[in-house]
C-alpha cells in the first residue's frame, strides 16, 4: 500500500455548505409542497431566512420541518442539484479537498449521504456540524446569514464566500459569489497565492 489515500493532490480544504449551495433546497421542497397541496409556490417567493412556513399552510417552522422530514423519505433525498454544482465540485476535487459541512438535522443524515453518493460528489469529508467554523478549511462557501457571520468572525484569516441570495447580506471581509464559476475563480486565486507563498 502506498501512502496516498486519494488520486488527487490536495492543495486547499474547501468547506462547502449543502442547501442553497450544492443542493437546491427551495426548489426541492416547493416542488413536493405544490404536488401534495396543489399549491403554486415558486422558489423566487423565498426571500427570508427561517420563515419558510409563512409561505405555507404551516403555523411554525417546527411544523414545516415535521412535514419536510416525512415518514420514510425526507425532502433532502430528492433535491435537485444547484446549477453547475456537480461539475464544479468534480473539477475542484482534482486539486483540492472537498469538505461538505452542513447543519442539517440528525434525521437528514442518511438522506444526505445517499444524495451525495447518488450524485457522485467526491466529498472526502462530510461534517454534520452546526458550528461550522470548528471544521478548519481554507475557503468556506455558505448562504446562511448566521454561518457567514460566524465564519467571518471565527476564521478571519481564511476566505469566506457568501453565495449571494435574497436572505443574506454583504459583510466586510466576505467575498460575494453568484455562481459556481465565480467560486472556482476565487479558489484559483487563493491557490495561486498559496503556491507563491
Ligand atoms: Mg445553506
Amino acid at each position: 500500500m502506498g501512502e496516498r489515500l486519494t488520486e488527487s493532490p490536495e492543495l486547499l480544504r474547501l468547506g462547502i455548505d449543502m442547501d442553497g449551495v450544492v443542493a437546491d433546497f427551495n426548489a426541492g421542497w416547493i416542488e413536493r409542497y405544490n404536488r401534495e397541496f396543489a399549491a403554486s409556490l415558486h422558489p423566487d417567493h423565498v426571500v427570508g431566512w427561517d420563515e419558510l412556513h409563512r409561505l405555507t399552510g404551516f403555523e411554525t417552522m417546527d411544523e414545516f420541518w415535521a412535514w419536510a422530514r416525512g415518514r420514510d423519505r425526507s425532502v433532502f433525498r430528492d433535491l435537485p442539484p444547484m446549477p453547475g454544482a456537480l461539475e464544479a465540485l468534480r473539477e475542484l476535487a482534482t486539486r483540492h479537498r472537498v469538505v461538505i459541512i452542513t447543519a442539517r438535522f440528525d434525521w437528514a443524515v442518511s438522506d444526505t449521504l445517499a444524495w451525495l453518493a447518488e450524485h457522485g460528489v467526491i466529498a472526502r469529508e462530510v461534517h454534520f456540524q452546526a458550528a461550522k467554523y470548528r471544521v478548519p478549511c481554507d475557503i468556506y462557501l455558505d448562504d446562511s446569514p448566521y454561518q457567514i457571520e460566524a465564519l467571518a468572525r471565527e476564521r478571519p484569516e481564511r476566505t469566506v464566500c457568501r453565495r449571494v441570495t435574497p436572505w443574506n447580506h454583504p459583510r466586510a471581509g466576505v467575498v460575494d459569489v453568484h455562481d459556481w464559476a465565480e467560486f472556482q475563480g476565487v479558489v484559483a486565486q487563493v491557490a495561486d497565492r498559496a503556491l507563491d507563498a
